[in-house]
C-alpha cells in the first residue's frame, strides 16, 4: 500500500508564513450575514441563532478558502478527537446560541444530548470543578492543566469519538487543524505541528457583537444581556452545568 506522504513542520510553517501576503480575509462576508437577518421578519432568538450558525459557517468556509490557496489538505478525520480535551471557552452568547440550537435538533438527537450530558457531570462533574478558574491573563499553564486532567467536552461522545453538536461546534475547535500525521496529536499534548486559525473570532464576534449591540439598544433585552453576553466567559463544560443561560 502506498505510503501517505504528509507535509513536514517546516513546509506548514513555510505555509502558513505566506498567509498574509496571498490572501486578505474579506469582513464583509460576516457583516452580510448579519445585515440580512436585521432585515428578517422574525424574533431576536431566531436572527440571533441564523446569524451564528451561518457565521460558524463563513469562517470554516474561509479556512477551506485560505487552504487551497496554500495548498494544505487537513489531515483531522472523524473519530480523531485529541483536541476534545482541550479547555474549550467560549462566551455567554454562544452558550446560549448553542443551547438553542440544541433544542432545535431532532427530539431524538436532543434526548441523545440530554442523556449523555447527565452522565457526563455524574461522571466529570468533580473533576470539572478542580479545573483552575479561567484566568487566561495570568496563568499561562491552564491550558497544559486543563488538558492533563483529560475531561472531554461535554459535546464529545466518548464512545464514537465524535461531537454531538459538530455543526455549531465552536470557533476554538473549529478552527484548530492538522495538516501533517495525525499520530502528532495522539503523541503530544499540545504539538506545535498544528495550526489554529482562530484569529477569524474577530470577524466572527465582530459581527456577532454588532448585531447584538444593535438588537439591544433596539429594546430587544429578553435574549441579549449586552455586553454580558459578550464578556462573561467560561469553560463551555461549565456554561452547560451550572450555568442558567
Ligand atoms: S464542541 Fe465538539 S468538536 Fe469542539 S471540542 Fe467539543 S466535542 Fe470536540
Amino acid at each position: 500500500m502506498e505510503k501517505l506522504q504528509f507535509l513536514t513542520y517546516e513546509e506548514i510553517q513555510t505555509k502558513c508564513e505566506r498567509l498574509s501576503d496571498v490572501y486578505e480575509i474579506d469582513e464583509e462576508k460576516f457583516y452580510r450575514v448579519v445585515e440580512k437577518w436585521a432585515d428578517e421578519k422574525t424574533t431576536t432568538e431566531k436572527k440571533l441563532l441564523a446569524s451564528f450558525e451561518e457565521l460558524l459557517l463563513v469562517v470554516s468556509n474561509e479556512i477551506t478558502s485560505m487552504e487551497e490557496v496554500l495548498e494544505m489538505k487537513p489531515t483531522c478525520r472523524m473519530g480523531c478527537a485529541f483536541c476534545c480535551y482541550f479547555p474549550i471557552i467560549i462566551n455567554e452568547m454562544e452558550a446560549k446560541l448553542m443551547k438553542k440550537a440544541i433544542e432545535n435538533f431532532s427530539e431524538e438527537r436532543k434526548e441523545a444530548v440530554t442523556s449523555h450530558l447527565s452522565r457526563y457531570y455524574r461522571k466529570y462533574g468533580e473533576k470539572l470543578d478542580r479545573m483552575p478558574a479561567l484566568d487566561t491573563d495570568t496563568d499561562d499553564d491552564f491550558k497544559s492543566t486543563y488538558i492533563k486532567s483529560q475531561i472531554p467536552c461535554a459535546m464529545l461522545n466518548t464512545e464514537t469519538n465524535q461531537c454531538m453538536a459538530y455543526e455549531i461546534r465552536p470557533i476554538p475547535c473549529r478552527t484548530y487543524m492538522n495538516y501533517t500525521d495525525p499520530l502528532v496529536c495522539a503523541g503530544n499534548e499540545m504539538p506545535k505541528e498544528t495550526v489554529s486559525f482562530e484569529f477569524l473570532y474577530e470577524q466572527y464576534m465582530g459581527a456577532l457583537n454588532e448585531f447584538m449591540r444593535f438588537l439591544y439598544e433596539d429594546g430587544d433585552t429578553d435574549f441579549i444581556d449586552y455586553p454580558n453576553d459578550v464578556y462573561a466567559t467560561d469553560y463551555l463544560a461549565n456554561w452547560f452545568k451550572t450555568k442558567q443561560v
